[in-house]
């Protein structure tokens, strides 16, 4: 199993088309406990990541990481952007200079990933935030890794984990991000980033091989 350079960038040109086909419904999320903003912060991070992805190709999977991260930290803006982009940042540093990645090198990234969104926002689990999607999905792929799961398989155990994670959201009051200010009036509502960072992992691993 390969999951080199060409298939980190190929699977980043998938999660941007999933964004686009999603920003409506990501839209619609945010519009209930938020600004309104987050199905289109993350198509222009994405789109504008695609643009770039066109001009220059890097030639390590950590390389393609670190151009997702630089180009969402400069293109998504709000809460997002800067979290989103420590998370692919953390996951580019993890990863290293290796030319293809296996499922312990994926969990570790995850974990690192992780580590960066907690770093930058300080939320915990049931904050009612990508950390609620997040969090779950490390956790079932470094289990998924240490039995000797291949990249396939951790990022499926990490998608279904992500998917109930987001879930969990709902009956959540928030409190952090601008979800925050509804106070009791967020509850009953999914979270937009964790739901975004579902439909990322759920990309990814339909892209594994
Ligand atoms: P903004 O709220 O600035 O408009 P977005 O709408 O793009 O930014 O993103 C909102 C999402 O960001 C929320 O749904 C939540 O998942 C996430 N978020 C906000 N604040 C934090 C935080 N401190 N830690 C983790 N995630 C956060
Ligand atoms: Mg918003
Ligand atoms: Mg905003």
């Amino acid at each position: 199993m390969e999951c080199t350079a060409e298939s980190v960038a190929e699977a980043m040109r998938a999660v941007a088309a999933v964004v686009v086909e999603h920003r409506d419904e990501l839209l619609r999320l945010d519009r209930e406990i938020g600004d309104g903003d987050h199905g289109e912060n993350m198509a222009r991070g994405f789109t504008a990541l695609v643009s770039k992805l066109d001009g220059h190709a890097p030639a390590s999977p950590g390389g393609v990481l670190r151009l997702v991260a630089t180009t969402l930290i400069s293109t998504v803006g709000g809460a997002a952007g800067p979290l989103y982009g420590t998370a692919f940042l953390r996951a580019a540093t993890s990863v290293g200079d290796v030319a293809s990645m296996d499922g312990t090198v994926v969990a570790k990234a995850l974990r690192a990933a992780l580590e960066g969104v907690v770093a930058r926002g300080k939320a915990e689990v049931g904050d009612k935030t990508m950390v609620d999607a997040l969090t779950p999905a490390v956790a079932a792929a470094e289990s998924v890794a240490a039995s000797g799961g291949g990249v396939a398989e951790v990022l499926s155990a990490a998608a279904d984990a992500a998917e109930l994670g987001a879930d969990s959201t709902v009956p959540l009051v928030a409190r952090k991000g601008r979800a925050s200010y509804l106070g009791e009036r967020s509850a009953g509502h999914l979270d937009p980033g964790a739901r975004s960072t579902s439909l990322l992992l759920r990309t990814f691993a339909g892209r594994a091989r």
